[in-house]
């Protein structure tokens, strides 16, 4: 089938947490064929992305014949050398994603069956899910077995108050249950040291995102001092040509691409390889959202989904219908066609 029309909008939000994502947050992308078939994707780059896709990604595909995987991958591969003077991440690339993600919807349409069943079917038929976000205690009461909180170096948020959030939810979860804590890039070299020391009683999985993702060296200069506990990061990095830099310098125990910004699931899948091939466990970012739900079920490599608070608690946005919801701490994608959800158009 050929693509005949793409179109990418900037969904009228009411909750997006002011920030960056108040005019960069997630796009819908909408690819049409002469098959009839429309294709539909998550990206990101706000009304920047949507930019990029409307005006520059969507002449270089027009007329692009798409048929298999391996179409899907050339075409990402040529929009990424035809966007490499201003792409290769950030904005540019989380609008690729969408485009990306898009096609794997088309296709799996197309074949009439689920975008993990297009991926080679699924190893995973159930994937345990974590809770991210500050109520532990609701989460838990919500049927999670897995959980993690947030610990920003700021304010009032100190050595004290993270053993205390690590307290709380060791004693929730239980003693073998996975608890992590994300820094959001505000702990430094020394913070993580004594927070190694600090919380090593409560036995955490990982520490997600201590240093800024710039700073490989001073994160796997972190791995021995934090062992058994993991650093954890990549939800700001970009394509397996950023992953191939993180293995290199062997800063990460964990990876975590959000595969709405990394470049969608041909990146997912290209940097699930270097980490299968480095023996780094991967759990991507919003793993429990369909677009990386899918690659999870159907990877032999990436699990542990995570579910963010704005998708557990309400009031909330909601773009998709459908989506799966955790059951007793664990998700599966649907077996719909394509990712299996419905656009609101209400938001559009
Ligand atoms: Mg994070």
């Amino acid at each position: 089938m050929k693509i005949t029309e793409v179109r990418a909008v900037y969904p009228n939000y009411r909750y997006v947490v002011p920030s960056w994502r108040t005019h960069f947050w997630q796009i819908v992308v909408r690819v049409e064929t002469d098959a009839g078939t429309v294709g539909l994707g998550y990206g990101g780059g706000g009304v920047a992305g949507v930019e990029i896709v409307n005006r520059h990604f969507r002449e270089l595909l027009l007329d692009r014949d798409i048929n298999s995987l391996a179409d899907i991958a050339a075409t990402w591969d040529y929009l990424y050398e035809q966007s490499l003077p201003y792409g290769r991440k950030g904005l540019a690339m989380m609008a690729l994603s969408g485009v990306d993600l898009a096609l794997h919807d088309l296709l799996a349409k197309a074949e009439n069956r689920p975008v993990y069943e297009l991926l080679g079917g699924a190893q995973n038929s159930s994937i345990l899910a974590y809770a991210t976000g500050p109520d532990s205690e609701a989460y838990r009461e919500l049927g999670f077995r897995a959980h993690k909180f947030p610990h920003r170096w700021a304010g009032d948020a100190d050595y004290e108050t993270a053993a205390a959030a690590a307290a709380k939810a060791r004693q929730l979860y239980g003693p073998d249950a996975r608890i992590m804590v994300d820094c959001y890039m505000s702990w430094d070299a020394e913070v993580t040291t004594r927070m190694a020391d600090i919380l090593s009683e409560y036995n955490l999985y990982w520490y997600e995102d201590v240093l800024t993702p710039d700073d490989l060296a001073g994160q796997a200069a972190l791995r021995a001092v934090a062992e058994p506990t993991l650093i954890a990061g990549g939800e700001h990095e970009f394509t397996h040509f950023g992953f191939a830099d993180i293995a290199r310098a062997d800063a990460l125990g964990l990876w975590q691409p959000d595969i709405t910004w990394c470049g969608g699931i041909t990146a997912g899948l290209r940097i699930i390889d270097l980490a299968r091939d480095a023996g780094i466990p991967v759990s991507p970012h919003r793993g429990a959202e369909v677009w990386g739900l899918h690659l999870i079920a159907a990877s032999d490599w990436a699990d542990f989904a995570e579910c963010h608070s704005d998708h557990i608690r309400s009031p909330r946005d909601q773009l998709w219908l459908d989506e799966p919801e955790p059951e007793d701490g664990y998700i599966a994608p649907s077996d719909e066609p394509g990712f299996g959800v419905t656009l609101n158009e209400e938001m559009l």
